[in-house]
């Protein structure tokens, strides 16, 4: 195959060499060019979208915002960058993301290397040549050693496979698709299946549009207050004062933020008046992570999170006023923190609308899209003017899996990947020699602040590309055992903890027939980060390279 492709590329229009690909222009592909450029490599970008941005390009959902607060959820790599952008809010909402990542791409002068509306389709490795050849679905055939998969971990939107949705006369949406130029729910009848973070943020939004919203809940979640607001410019003053020692901090703690003093004790040893206490100063503080740090162990202690699960389960009774609808709001399945914590403003408020209405699609799930709505399992028939998927993505393995990715005449990686991914330190994949994958599954991604873990791997990854160069090294790639030993890890160490009670994406229980394997790590970025950085110092152990 790498043969065919070679002679079009030098017969076709796109074609060319260079020393590393990029598949991806989000946050992780852009700064992935940065850092090659930094090392004097020539490299391009390959992006599906019309702009740069990937995550916040495409979710311009309304309500759509980080939950990380927007002082952390930026690059740390240049401190004049830092200090020169103001974010207008405590948390970052889509379109001022998409202005920094812009702000960035030009400042950094990275767009000259970004080809856009280009999806890359096939990526082939030459073992005799140590050379990727990869496909583009505009034609391009160009070729590098390297190649660097930033193609994000949430960036293939799911819409589950209802019967008749070609059917349905009116308009419908996917939270991870939203048309550029907005939509206008005012005064339309509209279905929102889903209730995940992106459901979670659009819901009350919605509600306020349209004339009337029924809320299609498969699974209640637990959510938070964001307390978002204007920033405080008193706190924003303090942070960049503080900027380069907090970010050096950050590398040593669980998720990649400092800020947050570790809890020192179990739950279970609080009186319940000091339960009571914390969550509820926790509860007015806003935030996830604070709330998951009021004791140690929330996440890995089942009556310990029994506790903080109430707490929120009482809220919830308190501020929706239908007993009924409290109930099927209040999250009984899982443990709270297993499944990724939502933030919402106004969320359970919503539900006290006169024109908002709960369905249980537990109970009654969703048999088909028909003309006018959609019928339930019950037989009810709803009739919609828009239907709104917020339904999730193939999760950490859909945008990687969708690429014909081979070696030779091997198994494609979505072969080697059926029974689920397996990744040495989420940054290399055993037999896919040249390889990088940003955040990829085996690493702690979405368990972090993301952009810390973009830089922290692809920092590692140019040291590598440069211990290699000094070496005359032409190959590396992890060896079957290493990678074999980390995966026996990763799921060690999720099953040391309560997060595989919850059939959440972390496990790909949302996409019917996807293998149920413990995707992200969760031991904590800290010693994620010392484990790679000893892997390097270590001379690459459990890599093997080659001239
Ligand atoms: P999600 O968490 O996977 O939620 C998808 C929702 O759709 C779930 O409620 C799911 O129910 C429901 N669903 C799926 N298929 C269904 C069906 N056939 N019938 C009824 N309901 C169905 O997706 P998401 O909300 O887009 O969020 C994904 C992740 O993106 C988040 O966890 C987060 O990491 C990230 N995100 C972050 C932010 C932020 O930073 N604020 C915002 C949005 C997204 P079940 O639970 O029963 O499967």
């Amino acid at each position: 195959m790498s043969e065919v492709m070679e002679r079009e590329a030098s017969a076709g229009t796109h074609s060319g060499k260079f020393d590393a690909i990029v598949v991806g222009g989000g946050l992780g592909g852009l700064y992935a060019l940065h850092r090659l450029r930094r090392l004097g490599l020539k490299a391009k970008a390959f992006e599906a979208g019309s702009g740069v941005g990937g995550t916040w390009f495409w979710n311009r959902y309304p309500g759509a915002r980080c939950d990380v607060e927007s002082l952390e959820y930026s690059y740390a790599f240049d401190n004049d960058l830092q200090q020169e952008w103001h974010w207008p809010e405590r948390y970052g909402n889509q379109s001022e993301i998409l202005q920094y990542i812009n702000h960035v791409a030009d400042r950094f002068d990275l767009r000259k290397d970004v080809q856009l509306n280009t999806r890359v389709t096939a990526a082939d490795f030459d073992r005799g040549r140590n050379i990727w050849t990869v496909k583009t679905d505009k034609g391009d055939v160009v070729t590098a050693p390297f190649c660097i998969m930033a193609t994000g971990n949430l960036s293939t939107p799911r819409v589950p496979d209802f019967k008749g949705i070609e059917r349905f006369k009116g308009k419908w949406y996917h939270t991870g698709l939203w048309p550029h130029e907005g939509v206008d729910f005012t005064g339309l009848r509209v279905g929102a299946i889903g209730t995940g973070s992106s459901g979670v943020q659009m819901i009350p939004i919605v509600a306020r549009q349209a004339k009337h919203l029924h809320v299609f809940q498969r699974t209640a979640n637990f959510s938070l207050p964001a307390r978002n607001g204007p920033m405080d410019l008193e706190i924003e003053a303090r942070h960049k004062a503080e900027y380069t020692d907090r970010r050096a901090a950050a590398y040593d703690t669980p998720f990649g933020i400092a800020g947050f003093p570790p809890p020192t004790k179990s739950a279970l040893d609080a009186t319940p008046e000091e339960r009571e206490a914390q969550y509820e100063a926790k509860w007015a503080e806003g935030g996830s992570i604070s709330f998951l740090y009021s004791y140690t162990d929330i996440l890995v202690n089942k009556a310990s999170n029994d506790t903080a699960s109430e707490f929120v389960r009482n809220k919830i009774r308190g501020i929706v006023k239908d007993p009924v609808t409290a109930e099927l709001l209040a999250p009984k399945d899982h443990p709270i923190g297993t499944k990724r914590l939502c933030l919402d403003t106004n969320y359970y408020e919503t539900y006290n609308r006169d024109n908002v209405t709960l369905v249980n699609a537990r109970a009654t799930p969703i048999e088909e899209i028909t003309e006018n709505g959609l019928r339930t399992a019950d037989g009810t028939e709803y009739e919609f003017d828009a239907i709104v998927f917020a339904t999730g993505f193939d999760a950490m393995t859909g945008a990687l899996k969708e690429i014909d990715i081979r070696v030779g005449n091997g198994p494609a990686l979505a072969e080697k990947w059926e029974g689920g991914p397996t990744t040495y330190l989420g940054l290399m994949v055993a037999g896919f020699p040249n390889m990088f994958t940003i955040t990829g599954p085996g690493s702690p991604s979405v368990k972090t602040q993301m952009i810390v873990a973009i830089e922290q791997h692809m920092d590692w990854i140019a040291d590598c590309l440069g211990t290699m160069r000094q070496r005359g090294m032409a190959r590396i790639e992890p060896t079957p055992d290493a990678e074999r030993d980390w995966v026996q890890h990763v799921n060690d160490v999720a099953d040391s903890t309560l997060y595989p009670l919850a059939n959440s994406w972390y496990v790909g229980a949302n996409i019917p027939g996807k293998p149920r394997v413990f995707m992200p790590y969760v031991g904590g970025f800290a010693g994620y980060k010392k484990k790679c950085d000893a892997v390097a110092a270590n001379g690459y152990e459990g890599f093997s390279m080659s001239k």
